[in-house]
């Protein structure tokens, strides 16, 4: 006998926990069936971004802040603590412990609100019938049927034949959070969010970092000023990051990675003692439901859905990093929202113009809306305000005040198509960004609000000022 429900979500991430936790609250009757487990076999909710993501990854970077300040930072401040030492294991269990204080969260959410959550593998049959069964076993676990079906099962590693995994020597971004050791040279292939972010944790934790990159562009999906001034930045603190550059082989001899790559220069070689590959990630839209679900793909093997995530079958609706858009975690639970709340009959929808973007390098990058070269490409007119950190009285204070605020408004309403902001705290800053987007804000709007003193946030309110070209801590 199928078990009924309103709603059955597959995938517990960032995208189907939180849509099945607001279908609860809109009062539907809703199941959440998810297989990550831990080495016992215990299952953990959480996806990608709990497990293995967001979380774990950030949790190394705070570490490896605090050893970077610690070395290099703590004697401006006349502060001494003698030799400093690094004990890797120690940082990976915290980082484990915050992962599974988060994912054990979740578990008590879904009770709270009394969502039945079912450990096991979903396959999706026809007549929006839910199989679960234990990973590649054949025993039948539950079964269950719904009106409505949430595919939220997310993304995994691209993996390339150049590069063959051994999770030892050469390993994914999962490996890359758990070395026992800080590599002394760590190669990394992809220069995206996720290489750059894990390329500068391990820098700053003493390893000689190189980047692979096979586009000759540098981060060509964040503003171009912004990306030029990262580069150089990220050159000082020591990361060696190689554009252009297409990997041809990598093979493991004598416990080193040999790694072949192309430039205009021709073949190279480089030897790593680790190598990640980071050249991202592919839907898990393969093992959920047969070609009979008439589920339509598109070329890269995302669901294809419309921007109310509803895909080609009626009351079967496809979210976060299975289907089109970018692949981050706060985009996938806002369209559990959406779908949750659509689904109860509610009118939503989301604006993919106001999704912001993070890399959490130190600076970071953060931006929200339109570059300057996506403006130049579609014939918008801007004016452009930019406020550089070194004016910043806060980020003078705080001995970090590298990178800039920009924004660009149109010329003739002033209403703000984008922000970009390479500094301190960037992830944070961005927000006040997303607001004034949202409500539709134009830059003389930002201009007008009263922003707190001192504060990295104020260099928001001065490029809105610059925008005008009346900023006050610089020259416009
Ligand atoms: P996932 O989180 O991948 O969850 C999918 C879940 O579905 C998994 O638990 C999986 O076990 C389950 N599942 C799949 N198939 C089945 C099945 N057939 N049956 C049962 N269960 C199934 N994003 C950010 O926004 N900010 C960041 O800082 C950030 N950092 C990242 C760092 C790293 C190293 C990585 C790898 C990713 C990072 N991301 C970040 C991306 C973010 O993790 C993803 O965008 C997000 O997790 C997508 O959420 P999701 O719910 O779509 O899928
Ligand atoms: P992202 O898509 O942000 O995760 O970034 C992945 C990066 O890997 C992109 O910038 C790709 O250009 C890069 N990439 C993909 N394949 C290769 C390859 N074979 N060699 C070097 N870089 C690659």
């Amino acid at each position: 006998m199928n078990k009924q429900y309103d709603v059955v979500v597959i995938g517990a991430g960032p995208g189907g926990y939180v849509a099945a936790i607001r279908c609860a609250q809109l009062g539907l009757k809703v199941a959440c069936v998810d297989e990550w487990h831990n080495a016992k076999g215990e299952s953990l909710l959480g996806g990608t971004c709990l497990n293995v993501g967001c979380i774990p990854s950030k949790a190394l970077l705070e570490s490896s802040h605090l050893y970077a300040a610690a070395q290099n930072e703590f004697k401006d401040h006349g502060i001494g603590i003698g030799k400093i030492s690094i004990d890797v294991p120690a940082m990976v269990a915290r980082k484990n412990k915050v992962v599974q204080e988060l994912t054990q969260g979740i578990s008590a959410l879904f009770k709270a609100n009394g969502v039945d959550f079912i450990h096991g593998h979903a396959r999706l049959e026809q007549g929006k019938k839910v199989v679960v069964r234990e990973r590649g076993k054949k025993k039948i676990l539950a079964r269950l049927e719904a009106e409505n079906i949430i595919l939220a099962a997310g993304s995994s590693s691209v993996h390339i034949d150049q590069a063959p995994l051994d999770q030892k020597y050469i390993v994914d971004s999962t490996g890359a959070l758990e070395f026992d050791a800080v590599p002394k040279r760590l190669g990394i292939i992809g220069a995206g969010a996720i290489g750059l972010e894990l390329g500068s944790v391990w820098s700053r934790l003493g390893s000689e970092v190189v980047l692979i990159e096979a586009m000759d562009e540098f981060l060509s999906i964040a503003d171009q000023q912004i990306s030029r001034t990262a580069f150089r930045s990220y050159k000082k603190q020591g990361l060696d990051i190689r554009i252009n550059a297409r990997l041809l082989s990598a093979t493991v001899k004598n416990k080193e990675v040999h790694v072949t790559y192309e430039d205009n220069r021709g073949a190279q070689q480089v030897v790593f003692d680790k190598l990640i590959v980071a050249v991202g990630r592919k839907p898990n839209s393969d093992t959920m439901f047969g070609d009979e679900m008439e589920l339509e793909l598109d070329e890269r093997a995302f669901i294809h859905v419309n921007k109310y995530c509803e895909t080609s079958v009626p009351g079967i609706y496809a979210i976060g990093d299975l289907v089109r858009g970018p692949m981050l975690a706060h985009k996938a639970s806002e369209e559990g929202i959406m779908v949750a709340e659509r689904i109860a009959g509610q009118v939503s929808s989301l604006n993919y113009d106001h999704i912001p973007s993070v890399i959490y390098t130190q600076p970071e990058i953060a931006w929200v809306g339109k570059t300057e070269q996506a403006c130049e490409a579609e014939a918008i007119p801007v004016n452009i305000g930019v406020f550089p950190m070194s004016a910043s009285g806060r980020a003078r204070a705080m001995g970090n005040n590298e990178g800039m605020v920009k924004i660009i408004a149109h010329k003739e309403t002033d209403r703000v198509l984008g922000v970009h902001i390479f500094s301190a705290q960037a992830s944070e800053l961005i927000s006040q960004a997303v607001t004034a987007m949202q409500m539709q804000a134009s830059a003389e709007d930002i201009a007008m609000t009263i922003f707190a003193h001192p504060t990295l946030a104020e260099s928001i309110h001065e490029a809105a000022l610059a925008v005008d070209k009346r900023a006050i801590h610089i020259k416009s």
